[in-house]
């Protein structure tokens, strides 16, 4: 996964802070939806936010303080769902967004769910699976009382993987008292995860890109697709355009980019890469990530992290569909250059639903204690993303709007409605 410093994460109200802008979409997704001030002022931060210390014996022998957070957004729909990420740059206001960005993808893909999110201020490229051990353990005990399978069900995201749940649902089932798999999703299979929830989220970009490709009568077979990140999500992405017949034209990882106009052998890439997705550092001719992103391509998929395609490089960006795997990957202003120039993006809170869809899947198939094949979560997992697709899809067109505030109405309308039911608003 790429680890470069997202730009002003820290930073109170710049313009690429992804609370801020988030925030003004959604503002002007609910004006065009008709809803009054006060829906905005209940959907603007999360309606809980625990930050948390975390105390991890460290294999010197000293201890050592984390910092963490949880943050639940609107739990009107029910109980709140989203991943833990474990990376330097995390912060509070990163966590907040993060977190009304799974509210919406619960929205489009119809979930009854509301967003949430967590959080860990640590680097795990440099720790041991001991300390690795420690810090999930202990975030599980300080955020203990705000979740649970009916209140908020965490899962994996930036840095953290089935392990990481598997250790996290351990100890959650300790104090519980009892074995509780309907507590985390993206578990190893045999401790209740789901078939297909691995590869869900790469699945679900790969369906828009199908989707958004047949729009703009772009043939997969032989088109050319650069993706920026080869974690979880970048690098089955890869391989599913790979095996399509796409050409791969280039990849990057947080140490550089790949690229050959004839198509990258993804297969020996993948057999090389890190556990942390890092594989550019065995070759000699790389190119920057920036570079990376203004290159020749039909498809360009930013899997990585926030605030890749900004206003000073919109302009050069080639590709004619941008689809966003990562979350927030492309700042408002750019939004609105790539759009300007005739360029499809279809953002992250629909590009990157298939995660939390099959996450869905998976804490169905722990509630009911029976099990599903592959085959069954994939065909459900297809139907769920060729819907929200195209209701987002229609919208941007009935409206002449972008996809981006297009996908915020879809995603912002059930738990405004559902909270105006319970009479929040
Ligand atoms: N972390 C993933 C996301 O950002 C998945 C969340 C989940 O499965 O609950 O969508």
């Amino acid at each position: 996964m790429v680890a470069e410093k997202p730009a002003d994460s820290q930073e109170e109200s710049k313009p690429n802070d992804v609370l801020s802008s988030t925030q003004q979409v959604i503002q002007l997704a609910l004006d065009k939806l008709g809803y009054p001030e006060e829906a905005y002022e209940l959907m603007k931060e999360p309606i809980r936010m625990m930050t948390v210390r975390i105390p991890v014996r460290m294999d010197d022998g000293k201890v050592k303080i984390f910092t963490g957070y949880r943050a639940q957004h609107n739990d009107a729909v029910g109980p709140t769902k989203g991943g833990v990420r474990f990376h330097p740059n995390v912060s509070e206001k990163e966590v907040k967004a993060l977190s009304i960005w799974m509210s919406l993808k619960a929205g489009i893909v119809d979930l009854p769910y509301g967003g949430g999110k967590g959080g860990i201020v640590c680097d795990p490229r440099k720790m041991s699976f001991r300390e690795l051990e420690g810090i999930s353990r202990g975030y599980v005990r300080a955020i203990s009382q705000i979740v649970g399978p009916t209140k908020d069900i965490p899962a994996p995201d930036v840095f953290t993987n089935s392990q990481i749940m598997a250790w996290m649902m351990d100890e959650y089932s300790r104090i519980d008292e009892f074995n509780n798999p309907g507590f985390i999703t993206g578990k190893p299979i045999v401790l209740g995860g789901s078939h297909g929830r691995e590869s869900a989220t790469a699945k679900g970009v790969t369906i828009c890109i199908e989707e958004a490709a047949r729009k703009k009568g772009i043939d997969i077979k032989g088109a050319r697709v650069s993706v920026q990140g080869f974690g979880n999500a970048g690098s089955f992405l890869a391989k599913f355009m790979y095996d399509m017949g796409a050409k791969v034209i280039a990849i990057s990882d947080a140490e550089g980019a790949l690229h050959d106009p004839d198509g990258l052998d993804i297969d020996y890439l993948l057999d090389r890469r890190d556990s942390f997705g890092t594989v550019t550092n065995l070759f000699e001719d790389t190119l920057t990530n920036p570079e990376m992103l203004e290159l020749e391509t039909d498809i360009l998929v930013p899997a990585a992290i926030e605030n890749q395609i900004t206003k000073e490089n919109a302009h050069n960006i080639k590709a004619e569909i941008v689809v966003e795997a990562a979350n927030g990957p492309t700042t408002l202003e750019a939004t609105k250059i790539l759009t300007d120039r005739g360029i499809l993006i279809v953002p992250d809170v629909l590009a990157s639903s298939g995660g939390v869809t099959v996450s869905y899947f998976e804490w169905v198939q722990n509630n009911q204690g029976y099990y599903w094949k592959e085959e069954e979560v994939q065909e459900k997992l297809r139907e769920v993303l060729v819907k929200a697709f195209n209701n987002v899809y229609t919208t941007s067109q009935n409206r002449q709007i972008d996809m981006r505030l297009a996908a915020y109405m879809v995603g912002v309308r059930k738990m405004t409605e559902a909270s105006r039911f319970r009479g929040w608003i």
